[in-house]
């Protein structure tokens, strides 16, 4: 079969595949998870958007140009400063339209919001904030942010509330944000009360896989490296745990190519482990493709840092480049998969 590379033809390719496979995105934020910022007003124009200071919305438009290059990264090099701008810009419109439009502007049936809270209070906010911003809907699953903050025996508690009341389908944990070093006792038994407490809900576990290197104090930065979390008994939950960027977050090609060693020596471990593709460099991207079994993944992008639209399509094109199974490998990553993670029957519904 001759490679795909022209942007239109790889969309129409996943587009009549999506019309079997319901195709999902399992990674994107719908809050900068820099600030944890949810203060927008309501639009007075559009139903289901949320702006800052009267910015005018653009839905999103596919450039055909799409580049060659590494520049998913918001998070690479540069200060603290020009990056929290960065992302505060890609974060002016956020609501159940913003998702929706980049959804169907890709052709992805669903997204998985992933809050990320930083400071105590704020996972409560979010998920009121999410609820108001992303209500029931088909398209959208909302996880719950981890809680900085409540102690170890306090955690079970606040997820299963948090199931009851706002219909959480997933736990998202960022060590590096959070500030949890897992190779301390004390962020050891909060990572653990966490995979117990997922377990017992049956809450898939999303955890952020790589370095945040702007990150003041630099040590937290790395506490989300696979060095530091194969301390971690991950069979303490059953329901499956998502390592997010399959490890590599940051990390330049030798790096990722002996976390994907770790990465596979966990997998082979504990069979509850997953990871994602998200806001990965295309030499990583291809090295993760290459590398870890596709029934062991699934798709994200990492939005609304990366349009939901150009990491597909990154993605789409890696893996014409490197499967050779295209059309299977897509079907499990991006939809199979994430539907048997998440519990989602309706994803495989189509084609029953
Ligand atoms: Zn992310």
């Amino acid at each position: 079969m001759p490679k795909l590379s022209e942007p239109h033809v790889l969309l129409e390719w996943a587009r009549d595949l999506g019309k079997t496979y319901a195709f999902l995105d399992s990674h994107v934020h719908p809050f900068d998870v820099l600030t944890g910022d949810t203060a927008y007003q309501t639009s007075e124009r559009y139903d289901m958007l949320f702006s800052k200071g009267g910015s005018v919305y653009h839905g999103p438009v596919i450039d055909e140009k799409l580049e060659n290059d590494s520049s998913c990264h918001l998070f690479g090099a540069g200060n603290e400063r020009a990056y929290l701008l960065a992302s505060r810009f890609k974060y002016t419109h956020t609501g159940a339209k913003v998702i929706s439009d980049q959804l169907a502007a890709a052709g992805l049936s669903g997204a998985l919001l992933l809050p990320v809270a930083r400071l105590p209070g704020k996972a409560e906010e979010m998920l009121d904030a999410t609820k108001m911003m992303f209500p029931d809907e088909s398209s959208v699953y909302c996880a719950c942010a981890y809680p900085v903050g409540l102690p170890a025996d306090k955690l079970a508690e606040f997820f299963c509330t948090a199931r009851e009341h706002y219909k959480i389908c997933a736990i998202k944990l960022h060590l590096n944000l959070a500030g949890i070093d897992p190779a301390a006792q004390n962020g050891h038994d909060l990572v653990e009360a966490t995979l117990d407490a997922a377990g017992a809900l049956e809450l898939p576990v999303i955890i952020h896989g790589g370095r945040t290197s702007s990150l003041k104090p630099s040590g937290a930065a790395e506490y989300g490296l696979l060095s530091h979390l194969e301390a971690i008994d991950w069979s303490l939950s059953t329901a499956p745990v998502i390592i997010a960027h399959a490890g590599c977050y940051e990390l330049v090609e030798d790096e990722a190519s002996t976390a994907l060693s770790k990465l596979d020596t966990l997998f082979q471990k504990y069979p509850n482990l997953m990871a994602d593709t998200s806001n990965l460099g295309p030499l990583s991207l291809r090295l993760v493709l290459k590398e870890v079994s596709h029934d062991r993944l699934v798709f994200g992008s990492d939005a609304l840092y990366v349009p939901i639209w150009k990491a597909w399509l990154v993605f789409l094109q890696a893996l014409q480049d490197v499967s050779p199974s295209p059309d299977t490998d897509l079907i499990h990553i991006a939809s199979l998969n994430p539907a048997d993670c998440l519990g989602l029957s309706f994803l495989k519904g189509n084609h029953d």
